[in-house]
C-alpha cells in the first residue's frame, strides 16, 4: 500500500513537473551571465576589492571600539571620572549622562583616523566620493554632534532602566530600546536628514507619473515618494524607506535618476514600495529587538563575571564606571551576531525584490539596478560569503531572480517575447568611470570601449 502511495506520488512529480516549468522562451543562466558580462574584469576585480575590504572594516571598527573602552577601564579613567561626576552633578542620570558623553566622546576622537579612512580617503580610492575634505569633515562633525547628543540621552535613560529594574534590567532596556529605535526613526526623516540632504518631491514627467501610479496602484500614499541630493556626498545610487507610522515615506536618489534608465528606477521603486506596503520597517524593528535582548540578557552575565569584586572600582552592572566595560562586551557580541543581522535584513531585502518585479514587470531594469549597485558590492560572493556578510542579495542573485521571473512570465505569455540579457553595448557606467585616470588601479589599463549613456531610454 505504502509502495503504491509511493508510485502514485511519484509519478505525480513527474508527471507535474514539465506542466510547472513550461520551456522558458530564453535561457535565464545564460541571460544572467549576460548581464553579469557586462561588468568586465576590471571593474568586478575592483568592486570586490571594495567590499571585501568592507569585511575587515566590519571587524576592525567594533575591536577598535573594544580596545579604546578597556584602556579607559584598565586605566582607571572611568572610574575617576564616574567618581568626580558623583562629587559635583550628583544626581545619579546627570552622572550617568556625563559618562555617556565622555565615554562616546574619547570614543569618537579616538577612532577618528578610523572614521576619516573608511568615510573618506577609501571612498575617494575607489571614485565614490563627491566631496572635498571641508565638505566631508564638516558633515563628519555635524554626525558626530548629533550621534554624541542622542547616544549619551539614549545610555543615560538605559542607565536608569538598569538601576530601577535591576536583574531584570536586560528586559526592560529591550523595550525601552525599541520605543527609542521607533521614535528616532520616525523623527530622523524630518529632523536629521534634512541637514544632510535637500528632500523634495520627485521632479516631474512621463517617470514620476509612472512611479506614481504604481505607489498608488499598491496603496502607497503619492506625497509620499521624494528625491534627494544624494549627489552632495557620492554618486552611488541609491533609494530608501525611512520613517516610521505617520513619517513613512519612499525616497529615491538625484544619481539613481540621473545613471539608470526609466525602467531600472521603476523597479528600484517597485523594490522600496515592497518595504513599503510590507512594513518592513516595523518588521525589522522586531526582529531585531528578539536579537537586541539577548545580547543584553548575555552581555548582564559577562558582566557580572568580568567585574566580580569590583575590579576596575566598578560597584555593579547599575554603576556608570562601568559603561565602557558593559558597552566593550555588547560590541563583542556584536562582532558574533553580526551575520544574524544581515540576514534578518536581507530577507526583508529578499521579499521587496520580489515585490517590486511583481509590481514594476521591469526584469531587465532591475538587472540594469543590481549592475549599477555592484559598484560597490560584490557581485557574485560564495554562498558562505553572502550567509555572513550580506544584508542585501548579492547582484548575481538579483539578476537571476529578475531573469528567472521574465523566463516565467514570458512563458505564461504575460511578457512579451524577446531575447534575454542586457540590450546589445550596454555596459555599468562605473566600468567607464573606473578606466579615469585619478580612479583607476593601474594607470597603464585603458577602457575596451565608451559604454552608452545609462539614462539612453532605449534600455527596456
Ligand atoms: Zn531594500
Amino acid at each position: 500500500m505504502r509502495l503504491i502511495g509511493l508510485a502514485a506520488f511519484a509519478a505525480m512529480v513527474l508527471f507535474a513537473a514539465p506542466a510547472m516549468a513550461a520551456a522558458p522562451a530564453f535561457d535565464p543562466e545564460a541571460a544572467t551571465r549576460a548581464w553579469l558580462d557586462t561588468m568586465g574584469p576590471e571593474a568586478t576585480a575592483r568592486s570586490n576589492r571594495y567590499f571585501e575590504g568592507g569585511y575587515i572594516i566590519a571587524f576592525v571598527g567594533p575591536i577598535l571600539s573594544i580596545a579604546i573602552s578597556m584602556v579607559m577601564m584598565m586605566l582607571g579613567w572611568a572610574k575617576s571620572v564616574r567618581s568626580g561626576l558623583e562629587k559635583t552633578v550628583k544626581l545619579y542620570f546627570l552622572v550617568a549622562l556625563g559618562m555617556a558623553l565622555f565615554y562616546q566622546f574619547v570614543s569618537t576622537v579616538l577612532t577618528f583616523p578610523f572614521s576619516y579612512y573608511v568615510g573618506f580617503v577609501r571612498e575617494h580610492e575607489f571614485g565614490l566620493s563627491t566631496q572635498d575634505f571641508a565638505h566631508w569633515f564638516t558633515e563628519y562633525l555635524q554626525a558626530s554632534a548629533i550621534g554624541l547628543a542622542i547616544g549619551a540621552i539614549a545610555i543615560a535613560l538605559l542607565y536608569l532602566i538598569i538601576r530601577a529594574t535591576k536583574r531584570t534590567w536586560w528586559i526592560w532596556g529591550t523595550i525601552f530600546a525599541g520605543a527609542f529605535a521607533a521614535v528616532a526613526v520616525m523623527l530622523a526623516p524630518v529632523y536629521i536628514a534634512p541637514i544632510f540632504n535637500e528632500y523634495q518631491p520627485m521632479r516631474e514627467g512621463a517617470l514620476k507619473v509612472s512611479i506614481l501610479q504604481m505607489a498608488q496602484a499598491n496603496g502607497v500614499p503619492v506625497n509620499d515618494v521624494l528625491e534627494f541630493d544624494i549627489s552632495r556626498q557620492t554618486n552611488r545610487v541609491t533609494a530608501n524607506v525611512s520613517g516610521f507610522l505617520d513619517t513613512t515615506r519612499v525616497s529615491l536618489s538625484d544619481t539613481l535618476i540621473e545613471r539608470a534608465s526609466p525602467g531600472a528606477v521603476r523597479s528600484v521603486m517597485g523594490h522600496e514600495i515592497g518595504h513599503y506596503v510590507l512594513r518592513h520597517v516595523m518588521s525589522i524593528l522586531l526582529m531585531l529587538l528578539v536579537l537586541i535582548a539577548i545580547t543584553f540578557a548575555l552581555a548582564n552575565l559577562i558582566f557580572e563575571r568580568v567585574s566580580k569584586g569590583e575590579r576596575w572600582g566598578v560597584r555593579g552592572v547599575a554603576d556608570p564606571a562601568g559603561m565602557p566595560l558593559l558597552f566593550a562586551i555588547i560590541s563583542f557580541l556584536g562582532i558574533i551576531s553580526m551575520p544574524i543581522n544581515n540576514n534578518i535584513v536581507r530577507f526583508h531585502e529578499s521579499q521587496a525584490d520580489i515585490f517590486g518585479l511583481n509590481a514594476s514587470r521591469e526584469p531587465d531594469g532591475f538587472a540594469e539596478a543590481a549592475l549599477l549597485l555592484s559598484e560597490y558590492r560584490k557581485m557574485e560572493p560564495s554562498a558562505l560569503e553572502e550567509w555572513f556578510f550580506y544584508d542585501h542579495p548579492s547582484g548575481y542573485a538579483r539578476v537571476r531572480m529578475a531573469m528567472q521571473w521574465k523566463a516565467h512570465e514570458m512563458a505564461a505569455g504575460r511578457y512579451p517575447a524577446g531575447p534575454g540579457g542586457p540590450p546589445a553595448g550596454w555596459r555599468p557606467d562605473f566600468v567607464v568611470m573606473s578606466a579615469r585616470p585619478e580612479n583607476a588601479p593601474s594607470a597603464t589599463v585603458a577602457p575596451a570601449e565608451p559604454a552608452p549613456p545609462a539614462s539612453s531610454p532605449a534600455a527596456p
